[in-house]
């Protein structure tokens, strides 16, 4: 039986069985039982013998199992403490591994880091993540100064069509551009309901983020970020509605849209990221005493 795979439905369900382990919904508890597919999003991650790989919620240990066959290191954090002795066992022909009983939303993702790149070249992420705390956990990883050039994460298949949307598609939202100014954003693999256990109620996606070098910068991201949620504040007003708000100044709203060639009545969602880059500095020359220049 060991020599089969983890992600298998045969020995899954014989771990789940002698562990008395059931899935604990609270922690968005899913388990893959599909050898294929955590094969799949592991070739995909870009791990090989000299990078290391940061996994969030190994679970019984499917993917990491296949990360560990791939990777020079894993180092993956798991926040339910019933599934450390599961783990001992199920990883343990694999001295590659380190668990970390610890919410990574607590985890020290820098020093971690930090630390993997010693024995490493490079250090990147991987996860077939828990659906009850996606966003916050990917922007902790998009916020933190964690050097990760790519990062790839099965996500319930709507979150991740935002992420990747478009301009004009009804998907593309303040977090679609904020994220492609970070990364190049891509859907590698859909993944239906049916390759999990427990079942979920949503198909899924895999997610790959890839650190972009953006030809433009703002100058200040944090400012940028707020006024690109701004213009999607209410996504059926104009563009200059929202600029406004955002602005509290009508005057100023109408010399920055028509100064970055916009149409006062465009939406939001027409908007290019450039395009958004374009008003942003308009904006700054507007208040060019608050922006600090690139
Ligand atoms: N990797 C396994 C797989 O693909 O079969 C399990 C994935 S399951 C969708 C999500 C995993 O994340 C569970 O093992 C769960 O206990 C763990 N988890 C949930 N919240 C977490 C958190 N805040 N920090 C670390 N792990 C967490």
């Amino acid at each position: 039986m060991t020599d089969k795979p983890i992600a298998t439905v045969a020995r899954t369900n014989e771990i789940l069985r002698r562990y008395d382990l059931f899935a604990r919904k609270s922690y968005g508890q899913n388990f893959i039982v599909e050898p294929g597919i955590v094969e799949k999003i592991a070739r995909l991650c870009r791990a090989d013998e000299t990078t290391a790989v940061i996994e969030i919620g190994p679970g019984i240990g499917a993917l990491t199992e296949q990360l560990a066959r791939i990777a020079h290191q894993v180092v993956a954090f798991e926040i339910d403490q019933r599934l450390l002795e599961v783990l001992a066992e199920t990883l343990s022909p694999y001295s590659n591994v380190e668990i970390v009983n610890q919410d990574f939303l607590q985890a020290d993702l820098e020093g971690w880091v930090q630390k993997l790149k010693q024995n490493n070249d490079q250090v990147v992420l991987c996860a077939n993540l828990p659906y009850y705390i996606t966003t916050p956990i990917l922007f902790s990883i998009f916020e933190s100064r964690a050097e990760i050039p790519v990062i790839t994460v099965m996500v319930q298949k709507e979150v991740a069509d935002r992420f990747a949307a478009q301009v004009s598609t009804k998907d593309y939202n303040a977090l679609s551009v904020i994220v492609q100014y970070l990364y190049e954003v891509r859907v590698v693999m859909k993944v239906p309901r049916t390759i999990f256990n427990p079942r979920p109620e949503v198909d899924s996606a895999v997610v790959q983020f890839e650190k972009r070098i953006p030809e433009r910068i703002a100058a200040d991201q944090q400012q940028f970020f707020s006024l690109v949620k701004g213009c999607f504040k209410q996504r059926r007003k104009t563009l200059l509605n929202n600029v406004r708000e955002y602005l509290q100044d009508r005057e100023k709203a109408v010399r920055a849209i028509e100064g970055a060639g916009l149409d006062l009545s465009a939406r939001a969602e027409t908007l290019t990221l450039d395009q958004f880059l374009d008003l942003y500095e308009q904006i700054c020359q507007l208040h060019a005493e608050s922006c600090e220049k690139p």
